[in-house]
């Protein structure tokens, strides 16, 4: 099968023929039709993440935002079929008696897989994947738009569930990217009061059609002054990886509320202690096959739609480069569709 695969990092992935993969008797495999390109792609790309990379296969299949229908099933899968349309994460599988999947929180579990991490994952025709953790994707949505859900909407969902808010309150997102556009709409879903900041005044235009109540330009205005003058948010929830977009966001926070750290920004983060007021800050590792079949109801209840861009798996390296230089504002996502071999 074709595939896009990292050999050493800092290099170009090759496209390459690789082994079609085979099912263990607990496994599927799955026909890719679409896979997003998440920034911890590049991060994989790239070496950045010394803590992984002891764990990191090499050479390795990156993508794990993965939609696409089982073609095959091991012995023992019962609980898909043939032809089912489903969807894999980050979190490929989990061990299920650890304390924190005990609890319900299988994202943490220390003995997890990853999807294009520890186990090859969807830049390819073909991904093996646990068929317990393969998740079917309703009718309702197609492909592309449903994969970028598997991690971007996910992590944005569990974030900002996280952060308990309740209808009425304010909730300021930052940055109206690929996952702030996810948050906003999300942010609506639980009632909130949204305000979109951002730099950008085309951005704040899209935030505003997506039911955004408010807009904040912060290179023109001092957001954390007009939020001030609101009585403060509730949440700000930040996807932005700017250290600044940090700054902003936790002097905007009304006292009590929540930071919510999306956006990985490469610095480490610090605020002053006496400034901190009970505020609260929290983030999201993906979020966990729950979190994942409520983020696909809303997605096909119409209530949050991922806007993306389909490209081809060839031009993967042309879409990491455009990653890096920050050229890549939605989400893209590989549209995988060569003949079956
Ligand atoms: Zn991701
Ligand atoms: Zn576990």
């Amino acid at each position: 099968m074709k595939a896009a695969v990292i050999h050493e990092y800092k290099q170009p992935l090759r496209i390459e023929e690789v082994a079609s993969p085979a099912p263990a008797p607990d496994e599927v495999i799955v026909e890719v039709e679409a896979c997003g390109v998440c920034h911890s792609d590049l991060h994989l790309a790239e070496g950045d993440w010394p803590q992984l990379s002891r764990m990191i296969k090499k050479p390795l299949i990156p993508g794990h935002e993965v939609v696409g229908r089982v073609v095959e099933k091991g012995d023992a899968v019962n609980n898909l079929d043939v032809g089912d349309r489903v969807g894999i994460a980050w979190v490929h599988w989990t061990c299920g008696e650890c304390e924190f999947c005990r609890e319900g929180n299988e994202n943490l579990c220390p003995n997890q897989t990853i999807t294009g991490a520890t186990v090859d994952g969807g830049y390819a025709q073909f991904i093996k994947a646990k068929a317990s953790h393969a998740l079917k994707v309703p009718e309702a949505l197609n492909s592309a738009e449903a994969a970028p859900l598997f991690c971007a909407g996910v992590t944005v969902y569990r974030a900002i569930k996280k952060a308990d808010i309740r209808p009425g309150q304010r909730v300021a997102v930052f940055g109206i990217g690929g996952l702030g556009h996810l948050a906003l709409q999300i942010a609506k879903v639980f009632e909130a009061e949204v305000t979109a900041v951002d730099i950008h005044e085309d951005k704040l235009e899209f935030a505003r059609a997506l039911g955004a109540d408010r807009t904040f330009n912060a290179a023109t205005s001092d957001v954390a002054k007009e939020f001030r003058r609101l009585g403060g948010a509730h949440a700000a929830v930040v996807t932005s990886g700017s250290k600044a977009a940090y700054d902003t966001a936790f002097y905007s926070v009304r006292s009590g509320g929540s930071l919510v750290v999306v956006g990985m920004p490469s610095e480490n983060l610090s605020f002053p202690a006496i400034m901190m007021r009970e505020i609260k800050i929290s983030s999201s590792a993906t979020g966990t096959r729950d979190d994942l079949s409520r983020v696909l109801e809303l997605a096909a209840e119409g209530k949050i739609r991922c806007h993306i861009e389909t490209r081809p798996l060839e031009e993967i390296n042309d879409i990491l480069d455009q990653m890096r230089r920050g050229e890549i504002t939605g989400r893209v996502v590989l549209t995988i569709s060569a003949p079956r071999p």
